[in-house]
């Protein structure tokens, strides 16, 4: 009797404390300015430098490119295999350009494996949505914005 007028005294307790638990999914979390999410990926600043690839613990990282008129290598493939992504940030802190960059995207549940391969349209579409979270680009434009050294550039800033 004296465990349970205990364990309802705790209860009771915690009734006006400020409450640390959402709602979630209906209310998401606002995470900090160096929360490590899923990357986004910008193709116009990618050199092909291969370090990013090079540097990654799991080797979770496959890329391709090809040299251009220009003479310049331009990327033409980027994978990530978020199923041994270890979201490290190694990646980013490498990159010269700041091509690949984390964002606050977490919800990465899949039904298989292989849906968790994500390629370069997927990067680059999902740093359109986190610039579009953090207000850079209005909701109209989302699927139309180029995607910008300006937004790239804004976005890991925040
Ligand atoms: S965050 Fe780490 S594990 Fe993930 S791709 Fe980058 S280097 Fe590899
Ligand atoms: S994402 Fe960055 S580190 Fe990786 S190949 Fe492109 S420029 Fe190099």
């Amino acid at each position: 009797m004296f465990g349970l007028l205990k364990g309802f005294g705790v209860t009771v307790s915690q009734i006006p404390k400020k409450k640390v638990t959402l709602q979630y999914p209906d209310v998401k979390p606002n995470w900090p300015d160096r929360f490590r999410g899923v990357h986004k990926f910008n193709p116009n600043l990618c050199i092909v430098c291969n370090q990013c690839a090079r540097i990654c613990p799991t080797s979770c990282i496959s890329l391709s490119g090809s040299r251009g008129e220009d003479k310049k290598l331009h990327i033409e493939t980027y994978d990530i295999n978020f199923e041994i992504c270890i979201l490290c940030d190694l990646c980013t802190e490498v990159c010269p350009t700041e091509a690949i960059q984390m964002t606050d995207t977490f919800e990465l549940a899949e039904y298989n494996r292989d849906a968790l391969y994500k390629n370069m349209e997927w990067l680059v579409e999902n740093g359109k949505q986190h610039a579009q979270r953090k207000g850079l680009i209005g909701e109209a434009s989302v699927h139309d914005a180029n995607d910008t050294d300006e937004v790239a550039g804004k976005a890991g800033e925040k």
